[in-house]
């Protein structure tokens, strides 16, 4: 059986990769979907679409995770056009490797911006319209556990700074039944991480399974822990990196 029927909810970044497939997962549930995107609205009107035939509301909000006032605008958006909102996917995220010597100060403001700040804000802006039975999903990374290269150092302080904020939300929520937890993804193939691209073997040589996992397979972690299934989970990070940590 279906678990997310009645349920609406929001995923940024939903045009492509994890996002796109956290989405379709959702609905395959039976859950009314957002989803936002930066640039790519031709790939997030096909998301829309695919997830229309499956029976269920859909629509893309064109908002930059880095902007302020395109977030309010999109949980608002999101909200008016679903009629509510139970559960909010902090999934859009960038990466930019570089050691910190040769990072530019741009690229480290542009990961604070959308990997940190981004989730922050957008989870404020959607506070107001959670109830108890909602949940809040934020994308970390394997990565914050352990960096096995050093130009990853800036982007993984975004991901390990969301563990914290997750706590603390899991706090402040917990007496309204609504949860919060972290996902965190091991090597998906995606645009950010194709399996077949210059990092593949290694990524691949991480992990116990001896693969690169899917977005479907972050997407099932996800529908789980915003289903009925899981209200006791709360406050916590789930790992989904066939083993890489282990
Ligand atoms: P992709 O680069 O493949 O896709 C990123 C998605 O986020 C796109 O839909 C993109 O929209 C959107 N996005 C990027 N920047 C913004 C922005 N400023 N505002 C709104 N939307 C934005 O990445 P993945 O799917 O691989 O990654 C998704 C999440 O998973 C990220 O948080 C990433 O850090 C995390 N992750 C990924 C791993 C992997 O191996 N792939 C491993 C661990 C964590 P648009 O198409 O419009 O640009």
């Amino acid at each position: 059986p279906m678990t997310l029927v009645g349920k609406k909810a929001l995923v940024t970044g939903g045009s492509r990769g994890i996002g796109a497939a956290i989405a379709k997962t959702l609905a395959a549930e039976g859950a009314a979907v957002a989803i936002t995107y930066e640039k790519s609205k031709d790939q997030a009107d096909a998301v829309v679409l695919e997830i229309k035939a499956l029976g269920r509301i859909a629509v893309a909000i064109q908002a930059d995770s880095a902007d302020t006032g395109a977030i309010q605008a999109s949980v608002d958006k999101a909200v008016a056009e679903l009629g509510g909102l139970d559960i909010l996917v902090n999934n859009a995220g960038i990466i930019r490797m570089n050691d910190l010597a040769n990072m530019a100060i741009e690229d480290i403001q542009a990961l604070l911006d959308v990997n940190v700040r981004g989730p922050i804000v957008t989870s404020k802006a959607a506070l107001p319209h959670l109830k108890e039975g909602g949940s809040i999903i934020t994308i970390g990374s394997y990565f914050a556990d352990r960096v096995p290269y050093g130009v990853l150092g800036i982007y993984v302080a975004t991901k390990s700074a969301l563990t914290g904020f997750n706590q603390g939300l899991a706090r402040e929520l917990g007496p309204k039944g609504i949860t919060a937890n972290i996902v965190q993804p091991g090597s998906i193939d995606t645009d950010m991480n194709p399996a077949n691209g210059p990092f593949g073997d290694p990524m691949r040589q991480l992990t116990a399974l001896g693969r690169f996992g899917s977005g479907a397979e972050i997407g099932r972690a996800v529908a789980y822990l915003s289903s009925d299934k899981a209200r006791y989970i709360t406050g916590t990070t789930l790992t989904v990196d066939g083993g890489a940590n282990a």
